[in-house]
């Protein structure tokens, strides 16, 4: 049952007498999979230390989700009605962290337990009706608390938005997300218009949860997101290519990337890519990300400039196919030609993406460095003079990936793997002998 009086009542506006909140829908203990065995113990302290000090402590967001769909959660978050202060005041090793919306971190050995406040809507600044359009609808102030009802239904999804509730080991459902959860399908809360339109980056996740749960999308949400493509523009570019990162760093970048082909989410982000990869137009690139999707999932390290690389890459060799077609007359690019070519290439798109600098030096080096692997050098010290520079395992990962999904190149990339291990072998050995040699120095 809701209590007459939310906490943060007094932000709340009073002047509509407020109708009582539905109460949610309850799936007790026998109803749903969730066992406390999966959940970490220092997850269940401090939701047992909440509920005993008589606040609500529910579980919230991706792994509610996740435990009900028995995977395993990335990270447990909690959601309570103690405000901020209470529950630092209840954790000796904890700090209030974040200065709009104010967060609390449980700190522990080996983990940290995110605690926030219920939380509401926040107020939408008063557009008039011919202004509907503006961009007043983005959220600017995110920091009034609420009820337990009103913080599921400021959620992005309603597969998002159920709570697993401590005291009674029930799960709770405001917005039917138990339905969608087993039905398969990535629903917006509320008017899809309005929530892609207060923050257009969830047009992305919905296509990110669609693509890693296997998924599909909503009708109305799904056609809101043809409506709202335009102001994905709006969204922070830091944030957008965060989005664009996780889901290649996670492996579910195929199915993903080709949602945002075919809603053309895609293509007011990074026009250039949506061009060269569209309709089929390279199949070699959807082969590329299957492999890097099962690469990554098998828990092997791929650097983000490799995975922003493999983006780039369908663009950046159809822009070097038509320059040499261009400069027919004077035949192939000469390497040195085509690293610059590449740097003037790649770099506007990099700083659109609001890439970190360290970032687009690394793309620029591991690009350049395929195309200087593509033509191996045939004297043997060039080749050494290769392996050890820094971007050759970049772009012999950026390799491996192009030559294995389009057949490409596929001698040239065994003979410097083959390479790169004989060398890898000999420095080894190299280190065995002067540990060796030094141990019997010292003995003597
Ligand atoms: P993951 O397993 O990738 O962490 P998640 O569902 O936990 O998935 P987070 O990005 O960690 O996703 O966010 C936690 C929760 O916060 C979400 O489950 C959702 O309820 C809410 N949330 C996150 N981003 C938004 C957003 N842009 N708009 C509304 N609610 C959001
Ligand atoms: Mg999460």
């Amino acid at each position: 049952m809701e209590t007459s009086n939310p906490p943060g009542a007094e932000d709340v506006e009073t002047s509509v007498p407020e109708a009582p909140e539905p109460s949610g829908t309850v799936i007790d203990r026998s109803g749903h999979p969730i066992s406390r065995r999966s959940v970490p113990e220092n997850v269940l302290k401090v939701l047992y230390r909440l509920h005993r000090s008589g606040y609500r402590a529910y579980l919230c967001g991706g792994s509610v989700r996740d435990l009900l769909m028995n995977r395993t959660p990335k990270d447990f978050d909690v959601v309570t009605d103690a405000h901020p202060n209470e529950v630092r005041r209840l954790f000796r090793n904890s700090r209030i962290i974040g200065r709009r919306f104010r967060l609390v971190h449980i700190i522990f050995q080996d983990q940290v337990v995110e605690v926030a406040t219920f939380r509401r809507e926040p107020e939408r600044a008063i557009v008039a009706p011919e202004d509907a359009e503006s961009e007043d609808f983005l959220i600017t102030d995110d920091n009034t608390f609420g009820s337990p009802l009103q913080d599921a239904r400021r959620r992005d999804f309603t597969i998002n938005a159920l709570f697993y509730n401590i005291a009674d080991f029930s799960v709770i459902d405001y917005v039917g997300g138990i339905e969608d959860l087993r039905a398969g399908r990535v629903r917006v809360i509320g008017d899809p218009d309005l929530r892609f339109r207060e923050d257009p980056v969830r047009m992305m996740r919905a296509i990110e949860f669609a693509s890693r749960l296997g998924f599909e999308i909503e009708e109305a949400t799904y056609q809101g997101i043809l409506r709202h493509r335009g102001d994905i523009l709006k969204a922070s570019p830091p944030r957008v290519s965060e989005e664009i990162l996780e889901l290649l760093r996670r492996g579910w970048s195929r199915g993903a990337i080709r949602l945002m082909v075919d809603t053309a989410l895609l293509e007011p982000l990074l026009p250039e890519i949506y061009n060269a990869i569209r309709v089929d137009r390279v199949p070699y690139f959807w082969k590329m990300l299957e492999v890097l999707d099962r690469t990554v999932q098998a828990g092997r390290k791929v650097s983000d400039a490799v995975l922003l690389s493999v983006l780039m890459l369908p663009w950046v060799i159809e822009e070097i196919e038509e320059e040499e077609k261009r400069r027919a007359a004077t035949g192939r690019m000469r390497i040195a030609e085509v690293i610059l070519f590449i740097r003037e290439l790649t770099q506007p798109l990099c700083a659109r993406m609001a890439l970190a600098a360290g970032t687009r030096h690394q793309i620029e080096q591991a690009l350049e460095t395929l195309w200087r692997l593509l033509e191996p050098p045939t004297e043997r010290r060039a080749q050494f003079r290769a392996v050890y520079r820094e971007p050759f395992n970049d772009a012999l990962a950026l390799l491996e990936l192009y030559a294995l999904s389009s057949g490409r190149y596929v001698d040239v990339f065994r003979q410097w793997q083959a390479f790169a291990q004989r060398v890898r072998r000999a420095q080894e050995e190299g280190e065995q002998v002067t540990k060796t040699t030094r141990r019997r120095r010292r003995r003597r």
